[in-house]
Protein backbone atom coordinates (compact mmCIF):
# COMPACT_ATOMS: atom_id res chain seq x y z
CA UNK A 1 0.00 0.00 0.00
CA UNK A 2 2.76 2.19 0.74
CA UNK A 3 5.01 1.34 -2.25
CA UNK A 4 2.41 1.66 -3.99
CA UNK A 5 0.98 5.17 -2.86
CA UNK A 6 5.25 6.09 -3.20
CA UNK A 7 5.36 4.76 -6.57
CA UNK A 8 2.33 7.13 -7.42
CA UNK A 9 3.88 10.17 -5.81
CA UNK A 10 6.96 9.86 -7.96
CA UNK A 11 5.16 8.81 -10.64
CA UNK A 12 3.55 12.59 -10.44
CA UNK A 13 6.93 14.02 -10.42
CA UNK A 14 7.68 13.10 -13.31
CA UNK A 15 4.81 13.88 -15.20
CA UNK A 16 3.31 17.51 -15.88
CA UNK A 17 0.96 16.77 -12.85
CA UNK A 18 4.38 17.62 -10.93
CA UNK A 19 2.46 20.68 -10.08
CA UNK A 20 -0.01 19.33 -8.10
CA UNK A 21 -0.26 21.19 -5.08
CA UNK A 22 -2.36 21.82 -2.19
CA UNK A 23 -5.30 24.44 -2.80
CA UNK A 24 -6.75 25.51 0.03
CA UNK A 25 -9.75 28.00 1.17
CA UNK A 26 -11.22 29.60 3.89
CA UNK A 27 -14.70 31.21 4.25
CA UNK A 28 -16.39 32.75 6.86
CA UNK A 29 -20.38 33.18 7.08
CA UNK A 30 -21.96 30.29 5.35
CA UNK A 31 -23.92 28.08 7.90
CA UNK A 32 -22.40 31.18 10.67
CA UNK A 33 -19.42 29.25 10.49
CA UNK A 34 -16.20 28.76 8.91
CA UNK A 35 -15.85 27.08 6.49
CA UNK A 36 -12.29 25.30 5.44
CA UNK A 37 -11.74 23.28 1.96
CA UNK A 38 -7.82 21.81 0.75
CA UNK A 39 -7.53 19.45 -1.85
CA UNK A 40 -4.64 17.94 -3.04
CA UNK A 41 -5.43 19.04 -7.09
CA UNK A 42 -3.64 18.50 -10.45
CA UNK A 43 -3.88 22.02 -11.28
CA UNK A 44 -5.00 25.11 -9.37
CA UNK A 45 -7.84 25.79 -11.82
CA UNK A 46 -9.40 21.85 -10.89
CA UNK A 47 -9.03 22.46 -7.28
CA UNK A 48 -10.20 26.03 -7.07
CA UNK A 49 -13.32 24.91 -8.95
CA UNK A 50 -13.60 21.78 -6.67
CA UNK A 51 -13.70 24.20 -4.40
CA UNK A 52 -16.14 26.20 -5.43
CA UNK A 53 -18.68 23.59 -5.95
CA UNK A 54 -18.25 22.85 -2.34
CA UNK A 55 -19.27 25.96 -0.98
CA UNK A 56 -22.03 26.85 -3.49
CA UNK A 57 -23.30 23.42 -1.97
CA UNK A 58 -23.00 24.47 1.59
CA UNK A 59 -25.10 27.61 0.65
CA UNK A 60 -27.46 25.50 -0.83
CA UNK A 61 -28.04 23.08 2.48
CA UNK A 62 -27.88 26.39 4.26
CA UNK A 63 -30.41 28.00 2.54
CA UNK A 64 -33.00 24.86 2.75
CA UNK A 65 -32.13 23.89 6.09
CA UNK A 66 -31.75 27.04 8.41
CA UNK A 67 -34.35 28.01 11.06
CA UNK A 68 -33.61 31.29 10.31
CA UNK A 69 -34.28 31.64 6.92
CA UNK A 70 -38.24 31.99 7.20
CA UNK A 71 -38.69 30.54 3.24
CA UNK A 72 -35.84 27.63 4.05
CA UNK A 73 -37.56 23.90 3.97
CA UNK A 74 -37.31 23.08 7.41
CA UNK A 75 -38.87 26.86 8.37
CA UNK A 76 -41.98 25.25 6.25
CA UNK A 77 -42.46 22.29 8.10
CA UNK A 78 -41.91 23.69 11.55
CA UNK A 79 -44.79 25.75 10.19
CA UNK A 80 -47.03 23.21 8.77
CA UNK A 81 -46.04 19.70 10.08
CA UNK A 82 -48.02 19.96 13.20
CA UNK A 83 -51.37 20.44 10.66
CA UNK A 84 -50.54 18.10 8.33
CA UNK A 85 -48.21 15.88 6.41
CA UNK A 86 -45.12 17.81 5.20
CA UNK A 87 -43.75 16.55 1.39
CA UNK A 88 -39.92 17.08 1.65
CA UNK A 89 -37.06 16.40 -0.52
CA UNK A 90 -34.99 13.04 -0.19
CA UNK A 91 -32.00 14.93 1.18
CA UNK A 92 -34.02 16.69 4.29
CA UNK A 93 -35.99 13.00 4.96
CA UNK A 94 -32.53 11.04 4.88
CA UNK A 95 -31.12 13.40 7.53
CA UNK A 96 -34.47 13.44 9.82
CA UNK A 97 -34.45 9.41 9.62
CA UNK A 98 -30.57 9.23 10.79
CA UNK A 99 -31.05 12.60 13.15
CA UNK A 100 -33.87 9.79 14.80
CA UNK A 101 -31.32 7.07 14.60
CA UNK A 102 -29.23 9.44 16.97
CA UNK A 103 -31.68 10.09 19.19
CA UNK A 104 -32.19 6.12 19.48
CA UNK A 105 -28.39 5.50 20.09
CA UNK A 106 -28.08 8.43 22.90
CA UNK A 107 -31.34 7.26 24.62
CA UNK A 108 -32.66 10.84 23.40
CA UNK A 109 -29.54 13.05 24.70
CA UNK A 110 -29.45 13.69 20.86
CA UNK A 111 -32.92 15.49 19.76
CA UNK A 112 -33.88 18.05 16.80
CA UNK A 113 -37.31 18.85 18.29
CA UNK A 114 -34.98 20.35 20.72
CA UNK A 115 -35.62 23.27 19.08
CA UNK A 116 -39.70 23.08 20.74
CA UNK A 117 -37.52 25.05 23.56
CA UNK A 118 -34.04 26.08 21.79
CA UNK A 119 -35.73 28.27 19.83
CA UNK A 120 -36.13 30.98 22.47
CA UNK A 121 -32.67 31.26 23.49
CA UNK A 122 -30.43 33.92 21.60
CA UNK A 123 -27.34 33.46 22.65
CA UNK A 124 -25.49 36.39 21.10
CA UNK A 125 -28.14 38.99 22.24
CA UNK A 126 -28.00 36.94 26.12
CA UNK A 127 -31.63 36.28 25.81
CA UNK A 128 -33.17 33.02 27.45
CA UNK A 129 -36.85 31.80 28.07
CA UNK A 130 -38.13 31.90 31.96
CA UNK A 131 -39.13 28.97 33.47
CA UNK A 132 -42.60 29.42 33.04
CA UNK A 133 -41.74 29.54 28.82
CA UNK A 134 -39.75 26.50 29.83
CA UNK A 135 -42.52 24.16 31.39
CA UNK A 136 -45.01 24.96 28.90
CA UNK A 137 -43.22 24.22 25.49
CA UNK A 138 -41.04 21.58 26.96
CA UNK A 139 -43.68 18.99 26.28
CA UNK A 140 -42.78 20.08 22.46
CA UNK A 141 -39.60 17.97 22.93
CA UNK A 142 -39.22 14.56 22.37
CA UNK A 143 -37.98 12.61 19.26
CA UNK A 144 -41.02 10.41 18.83
CA UNK A 145 -43.29 12.92 17.52
CA UNK A 146 -41.21 13.44 14.02
CA UNK A 147 -43.34 11.02 12.21
CA UNK A 148 -41.97 10.15 8.98
CA UNK A 149 -43.54 8.23 6.03
CA UNK A 150 -41.25 6.58 3.79
CA UNK A 151 -43.26 5.81 0.84
CA UNK A 152 -44.89 9.39 0.78
CA UNK A 153 -41.86 10.71 1.77
CA UNK A 154 -43.40 13.54 3.95
CA UNK A 155 -43.08 14.42 7.61
CA UNK A 156 -45.41 15.02 10.14
CA UNK A 157 -45.80 16.06 13.90
CA UNK A 158 -47.27 14.30 16.29
CA UNK A 159 -48.68 17.19 18.38
CA UNK A 160 -48.80 21.37 18.21
CA UNK A 161 -45.66 22.82 19.56
CA UNK A 162 -42.96 20.77 18.00
CA UNK A 163 -39.91 22.86 16.29
CA UNK A 164 -37.39 21.25 14.68
CA UNK A 165 -33.36 22.01 13.89
CA UNK A 166 -30.86 20.46 12.25
CA UNK A 167 -28.53 22.52 13.73
CA UNK A 168 -26.65 19.62 15.32
CA UNK A 169 -26.18 17.90 12.83
CA UNK A 170 -26.27 20.09 9.61
CA UNK A 171 -22.33 20.90 9.56
CA UNK A 172 -21.54 17.40 9.64
CA UNK A 173 -24.21 16.80 6.66
CA UNK A 174 -22.81 19.37 4.76
CA UNK A 175 -18.96 18.25 5.43
CA UNK A 176 -20.25 15.00 4.01
CA UNK A 177 -21.84 16.21 1.29
CA UNK A 178 -18.34 18.52 0.49
CA UNK A 179 -16.57 15.47 0.42
CA UNK A 180 -18.80 13.49 -1.81
CA UNK A 181 -18.30 16.49 -4.67
CA UNK A 182 -14.57 15.74 -4.25
CA UNK A 183 -14.66 12.43 -4.88
CA UNK A 184 -16.71 12.82 -7.44
CA UNK A 185 -14.38 15.05 -8.95
CA UNK A 186 -11.88 12.03 -8.61
CA UNK A 187 -10.17 14.37 -5.59
CA UNK A 188 -8.55 11.33 -2.96
CA UNK A 189 -6.84 13.52 -0.50
CA UNK A 190 -8.42 16.76 1.45
CA UNK A 191 -10.18 18.26 4.14
CA UNK A 192 -13.62 20.17 4.49
CA UNK A 193 -14.14 21.88 7.89
CA UNK A 194 -17.12 23.69 8.81
CA UNK A 195 -16.83 25.00 12.01
CA UNK A 196 -16.56 22.15 14.57
CA UNK A 197 -16.77 19.35 11.80
CA UNK A 198 -14.24 18.38 9.68
CA UNK A 199 -13.78 15.01 7.36
CA UNK A 200 -10.48 14.00 5.85
CA UNK A 201 -10.08 11.87 2.88
CA UNK A 202 -6.95 10.17 2.76
CA UNK A 203 -3.49 11.13 4.12
CA UNK A 204 -0.72 13.56 3.50
CA UNK A 205 1.24 10.85 2.09
CA UNK A 206 2.43 8.85 4.20
CA UNK A 207 1.65 10.97 6.87
CA UNK A 208 -1.70 11.51 8.98
CA UNK A 209 -3.45 14.52 9.23
CA UNK A 210 -2.79 15.79 12.92
CA UNK A 211 -6.16 17.50 14.44
CA UNK A 212 -5.84 19.95 17.37
CA UNK A 213 -8.31 19.75 20.27
CA UNK A 214 -8.34 22.93 21.99
CA UNK A 215 -8.45 23.39 25.87
CA UNK A 216 -12.11 24.35 27.25
CA UNK A 217 -11.01 27.43 28.41
CA UNK A 218 -7.66 28.34 26.96
CA UNK A 219 -8.11 28.50 23.27
CA UNK A 220 -4.16 28.33 22.25
CA UNK A 221 -3.84 25.28 24.42
CA UNK A 222 -4.04 21.93 22.92
CA UNK A 223 -4.64 19.13 25.18
CA UNK A 224 -4.50 16.36 22.26
CA UNK A 225 -3.42 16.01 18.89
CA UNK A 226 -5.25 13.22 17.36
CA UNK A 227 -3.15 11.68 13.65
CA UNK A 228 -6.10 10.99 11.39
CA UNK A 229 -6.56 9.27 7.61
CA UNK A 230 -9.91 8.73 6.46
CA UNK A 231 -12.33 9.93 9.18
CA UNK A 232 -14.19 12.45 9.99
CA UNK A 233 -13.97 14.48 13.86
CA UNK A 234 -16.62 16.77 15.35
CA UNK A 235 -16.23 18.57 18.45
CA UNK A 236 -18.82 20.26 20.74
CA UNK A 237 -17.58 22.72 23.52
CA UNK A 238 -19.56 24.99 25.87
CA UNK A 239 -17.13 27.81 24.83
CA UNK A 240 -18.58 28.00 21.44
CA UNK A 241 -21.48 30.35 21.74
CA UNK A 242 -22.78 30.95 25.40
CA UNK A 243 -23.49 34.16 27.69
CA UNK A 244 -22.70 33.89 31.26
CA UNK A 245 -24.83 35.04 33.80
CA UNK A 246 -24.72 35.09 37.81
CA UNK A 247 -21.86 32.60 37.70
CA UNK A 248 -23.96 29.99 35.64
CA UNK A 249 -22.91 29.46 32.14
CA UNK A 250 -26.10 29.65 29.06
CA UNK A 251 -24.84 27.87 25.80
CA UNK A 252 -26.09 26.06 22.94
CA UNK A 253 -26.70 22.88 23.61
CA UNK A 254 -29.87 21.57 25.13
CA UNK A 255 -30.81 18.96 27.65
CA UNK A 256 -33.91 17.65 25.95
CA UNK A 257 -35.30 16.56 29.74
CA UNK A 258 -35.12 20.32 30.93
CA UNK A 259 -35.00 22.74 28.48
CA UNK A 260 -32.07 24.29 29.83
CA UNK A 261 -28.16 24.10 28.90
CA UNK A 262 -26.57 20.63 29.36
CA UNK A 263 -23.10 21.25 31.25
CA UNK A 264 -22.00 17.55 32.44
CA UNK A 265 -18.73 18.15 30.46
CA UNK A 266 -16.96 21.36 28.80
CA UNK A 267 -16.39 19.15 25.57
CA UNK A 268 -16.84 16.39 23.40
CA UNK A 269 -14.93 15.33 20.49
CA UNK A 270 -16.25 12.61 18.42
CA UNK A 271 -14.23 10.79 15.64
CA UNK A 272 -15.82 8.19 13.30
CA UNK A 273 -16.45 7.51 9.64
CA UNK A 274 -19.50 10.13 8.63
CA UNK A 275 -18.97 13.87 9.99
CA UNK A 276 -23.00 13.60 10.30
CA UNK A 277 -22.71 10.55 12.62
CA UNK A 278 -19.81 12.17 14.25
CA UNK A 279 -22.29 15.99 14.39
CA UNK A 280 -24.48 13.92 15.72
CA UNK A 281 -23.05 11.90 18.92
CA UNK A 282 -20.76 15.12 19.93
CA UNK A 283 -23.55 16.60 22.05
CA UNK A 284 -24.47 13.32 23.79
CA UNK A 285 -21.90 13.63 26.28
CA UNK A 286 -23.06 17.53 27.65
CA UNK A 287 -26.22 15.41 27.99
CA UNK A 288 -25.73 12.16 29.65
CA UNK A 289 -22.40 12.83 31.25
CA UNK A 290 -18.91 11.61 30.57
CA UNK A 291 -19.13 8.16 32.05
CA UNK A 292 -22.41 7.36 29.94
CA UNK A 293 -21.22 8.99 27.06
CA UNK A 294 -18.26 6.92 26.50
CA UNK A 295 -19.92 3.71 27.57
CA UNK A 296 -22.44 4.50 24.73
CA UNK A 297 -19.63 5.34 22.32
CA UNK A 298 -17.63 2.21 23.24
CA UNK A 299 -20.62 0.55 21.95
CA UNK A 300 -20.86 1.79 18.64
CA UNK A 301 -18.81 0.60 15.86
CA UNK A 302 -16.11 2.83 14.24
CA UNK A 303 -17.00 5.56 17.09
CA UNK A 304 -13.92 7.15 19.25
CA UNK A 305 -14.26 10.14 21.58
CA UNK A 306 -12.28 11.54 23.75
CA UNK A 307 -14.24 14.02 26.75
CA UNK A 308 -13.40 16.65 28.47
CA UNK A 309 -15.12 16.94 32.27
CA UNK A 310 -15.91 20.36 34.20
CA UNK A 311 -13.09 19.49 36.77
CA UNK A 312 -10.61 19.23 33.91
CA UNK A 313 -10.43 15.47 33.59
CA UNK A 314 -10.58 13.75 30.27
CA UNK A 315 -11.75 10.88 29.34
CA UNK A 316 -11.10 8.48 25.85
CA UNK A 317 -12.73 5.83 24.75
CA UNK A 318 -11.07 2.40 24.90
CA UNK A 319 -9.99 2.41 21.16
CA UNK A 320 -7.59 5.49 22.47
CA UNK A 321 -4.79 5.47 24.50
CA UNK A 322 -4.40 8.44 27.07
CA UNK A 323 -1.06 9.95 26.19
CA UNK A 324 1.71 9.57 28.54
CA UNK A 325 1.71 12.50 31.27
P1 LIG B 1 -21.88 23.64 15.93
O1 LIG B 1 -23.21 24.31 15.79
O2 LIG B 1 -20.75 24.62 16.02
O3 LIG B 1 -21.65 22.53 14.95
P2 LIG B 1 -22.38 21.56 17.82
O4 LIG B 1 -22.01 20.53 16.83
O5 LIG B 1 -21.91 21.39 19.20
O6 LIG B 1 -21.91 22.99 17.37
O7 LIG B 1 -23.95 21.64 17.77
C1 LIG B 1 -24.64 22.57 18.58
C2 LIG B 1 -25.99 22.81 17.97
O8 LIG B 1 -26.79 21.62 18.09
C3 LIG B 1 -26.80 23.88 18.64
O9 LIG B 1 -26.47 25.16 18.16
C4 LIG B 1 -28.20 23.48 18.29
O10 LIG B 1 -28.53 23.93 16.99
C5 LIG B 1 -28.15 21.97 18.25
N1 LIG B 1 -28.60 21.31 19.49
C6 LIG B 1 -28.59 21.79 20.76
N2 LIG B 1 -28.99 20.87 21.65
C7 LIG B 1 -29.29 19.76 20.92
C8 LIG B 1 -29.77 18.45 21.26
N3 LIG B 1 -30.01 18.08 22.52
N4 LIG B 1 -29.95 17.58 20.24
C9 LIG B 1 -29.71 17.93 18.96
N5 LIG B 1 -29.24 19.12 18.58
C10 LIG B 1 -29.03 20.02 19.54
MG1 LIG C 1 -21.43 20.52 14.82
Amino acid sequence: MRTALAAGVALLLLTPAARAEWVERVEDGIMGTRIAVEVWADTKEQGNAAIEAVLADMRRIDREMSTYKPDSEVSKVNAEAAKHPVKISRELFDLLTQALEYSRLTEGAFDVTYASVGYMYDFRKHVRPDETQIEKALPGINYRHVILDANAQTVKFAREGVRIDLGGIGKGHAVDSGIRILQQRGFSHGVVTAGGDSRIIGDRFGQPWVVGIRHPDRKEEVIARIPLEDAAISTSGDYERYFDEKGVRYHHIIDPKTGQSASKVRSATVIGPTATRTDGLSKTAFVLGAEKAIEIYNRLEGIDAIVVKPDGQVLYTKGLMAPQP
